[in-house]
């Protein structure tokens, strides 16, 4: 695993410096969901510090046995409302908000225990029925009602493009990401912090550096095929 984190880490340096952007600015989130606890110990043993998981149960469990190791634990999978009460205790990063049902949710979760919890608004920039995200037109006003939220803090927007086999297929999307950034900024939303843009994974991460992604979320070149 050393040399596949080592690999992973020389090529998000390089496409950030092919395109003139500071690498310490891009952070990798290695996406351990189905893993095993003892795979991602092995992960932070390489240095990895930002582990992303799918499914509260599986992530409740991990987050528990690894206790020992710090880590920053960022949930990226779908979140059912029922759920929030898991996710503000566990994570330090929701990147999957695309409603103002989940947004409330998590307020008041977090609110109980005294947190503001940092959120990204997930983005269904391909507009696939198959997909969570709020679309691309809706995106500024959902932004909006969550930014009055005491307790839910938003830190910028996260999108999974349309699956292609060709990385650059995919730019457009990442495009439109990253422009809907900008439209949130001139809209100038007090409590809306947009430095965040969660975007590229194992297949297209370089694609996703070069448009602009602050977050890489990776499995597969790190923890190899799932199941
Ligand atoms: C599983 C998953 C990833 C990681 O995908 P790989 O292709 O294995 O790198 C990234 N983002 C999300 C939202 C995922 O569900």
């Amino acid at each position: 695993m050393k040399i596949k984190v080592k690999t992973i880490q020389d090529r998000i340096k390089t496409a950030a410096m092919a395109c003139d952007r500071d690498p310490e600015l891009i952070r990798l989130v290695a996406v351990s969901k189905t893993k095993s606890a003892r795979m991602v110990k092995e992960a932070m043993d390489c240095g990895l510090k930002i582990f992303g998981e799918n499914y509260i149960q599986e992530a409740r469990k991990k987050i528990i046995d690894l206790s020992a190791t710090p880590a920053s634990w960022h949930f990226v999978g779908h979140l059912q409302t029922n759920k929030a009460r898991y996710a503000v205790t566990l994570f330090d990063l929701i990147h999957t908000v695309d409603s103002i049902k989940l947004g409330l949710a998590l307020d008041k979760q977090a609110k109980k225990i005294n947190k503001i919890q940092d959120v990204l608004i997930q983005v269904n920039t391909g507009l696939e029925p198959s997909k969570s995200g709020i679309s691309p037109d809706d995106t500024v006003d959902l932004v909006k009602s969550i930014s009055t939220l005491g307790h839910v803090r938003i830190k910028g927007l996260m999108t999974v493009p349309p699956l292609y086999n060709e990385p650059d297929r995919v730019a457009p999307y990442f495009r439109t990401l990253r422009a809907l950034r900008d439209r949130v900024i001139q809209e100038n939303i007090s409590h809306v912090d947009m430095s965040e843009l969660s975007m590229g994974m194992t297949g297209d991460f370089e694609v996703a550096i070069r448009e602009g992604a602050t977050l890489v979320r990776i499995g597969t070149a790190i923890f190899g095929q799932r199941q």
